[in-house]
């Protein structure tokens, strides 16, 4: 059996972003991923939106971690090259029956430690956005939009060049806590058996699953999962917006919102689908739900110019209807077994705070900084 210090479950963007940390401490890290690529699942099904930090509880992991995630992925962007853009975004009101959300949702920000939300009126949100119906909105300069391929990619580069391994078509099928680590049972064209003095369980829609394979680790440790689909909708034609325009929030997602690529194509979503499997259809006939809900503060979207786009699936901590939970990341203090560091429930905003996740995984494993 090969003996490994460490390894990192899963080539999303938190695996790659945990083994480029470890990596930069000096650490022998080996990705095991099981698809033929990286990155092949929610962490290429998502609006790409670095964000701000605005909607979670203060205190909280996801505020702590969205706030300093964002600005440490503005400063790897800005010196690796990966394209981004501080576009900015408008939280927009329909009617004045929302001021009050709009309002709570600025006094939740500045106890997040974001500041710059500017509360604008309907004229000015007009000036900045002419085809836009509101009657006020909330102007945040700090969210932006960034190219999570490109930056995969430079994560996976990074931990490359500090000597981690990626190995792609490798499942890990199960696993034994034992003296000294955790052993894993690797398939694929060439199955193994490693252990590991470290392992990352950055498995994000399979993380519980792989969790119940790992002998030795509580079950009643592991939470229940939950897939809650998010449809998108693509336009025909140039969008007449130039910031990201987001609805005030629904209660499981953000509300259908109005994202552009680096490219400027529009795209409408993420809409909120309970399912039982991983599934990334779109059934062209939610398009009707998604004229209803844009057309709310975008009155001109012309009939037929949606088109069925792509579809992602958050790995939800709580049941539909259930109060949102947080992320939930368990070093060993939490579940017992030395070594392990289960990440359940990464879903938005997880690949703005996927750099300072990775930083609280080092944390949780003893792993100090890079000198
Ligand atoms: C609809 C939607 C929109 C979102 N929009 C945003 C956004 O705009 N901004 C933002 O910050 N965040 C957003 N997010 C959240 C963000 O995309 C996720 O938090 C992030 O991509 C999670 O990355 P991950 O690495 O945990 O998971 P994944 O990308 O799913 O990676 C997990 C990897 O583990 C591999 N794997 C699983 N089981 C095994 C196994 N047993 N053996 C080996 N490999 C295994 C999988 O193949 C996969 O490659 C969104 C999410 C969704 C669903």
């Amino acid at each position: 059996m090969e003996h490994l210090d460490c390894v990192v479950v899963g080539a999303g963007v938190i695996g790659l972003a945990v083994a480029r940390a470890l990596a930069g401490r000096g650490r022998e890290v080996v990705v095991l991923e099981a698809e033929p690529a990286i990155g092949m699942h929610t962490s290429s099904h998502n609006s790409e939106v670095v964000h701000a930090g605005i909607y979670y509880p203060a205190g909280s992991l996801k505020a702590r971690l969205c706030v300093a995630g964002r600005s440490a992925l503005y400063d790897y962007c800005a010196s690796r090259g990966v394209p981004h853009r501080r576009c900015g975004k408008l939280i927009v009101a329909t009617h004045p029956g929302q001021h009050g959300r709009l309002a709570a949702l600025k006094a939740q920000a500045e106890a997040n430690g974001v500041n710059d939300l500017e509360w604008i009126g309907a004229a000015r949100a007009r000036a900045l956005e002419p085809e836009l119906a509101c009657s006020a909105a909330l102007a945040s300069p700090s969210t932006g939009i960034v190219d999570s391929h490109a930056y995969m990619l430079a994560l996976q580069g990074e931990a490359q060049s500090h000597g981690a391994t990626v190995v792609l078509r490798s499942p890990v099928l199960r696993g034994e806590a034992r003296a000294g680590g955790v052993a894993l049972d690797v398939g694929g064209a060439e199955p193994m058996r490693l252990a590991a003095r470290c392992v990352v369980n950055a498995a994000g829609l399979f993380a519980q699953a792989l969790a119940h394979g790992i002998s030795g680790l509580a079950p009643e440790s592991i939470p229940a999962c939950h897939y809650a689909k998010g449809n998108y909708f693509t336009l025909r034609g140039r969008a007449p917006f130039s910031r990201l325009i987001y609805p005030v929030p629904e209660s499981a997602g953000l509300g259908v919102h109005l994202t552009l690529d680096l490219a400027g194509q529009a795209r409408f979503g993420p809409d909120v689908q309970w399912v039982s499997a991983v599934d990334y259809s779109v059934d062209p006939a939610r398009a009707a739900g998604f004229y209803a809900a844009i057309r709310a503060y975008w009155p001109g979207l012309a009939q037929g110019a949606l088109e069925a786009g792509y579809a992602g699936v958050r790995p939800k901590l709580q049941p539909p209807g259930g109060p949102a939970e947080d992320f939930l990341i368990q070093g060993p203090r939490d579940h017992g077994v030395p070594g392990l560091v289960n990440l359940y429930g990464i879903e938005s905003p997880g690949l703005t705070a996927s750099l300072a996740i990775a930083e609280e995984v080092c944390a949780r494993l003893g792993a100090s900084p890079p000198a």
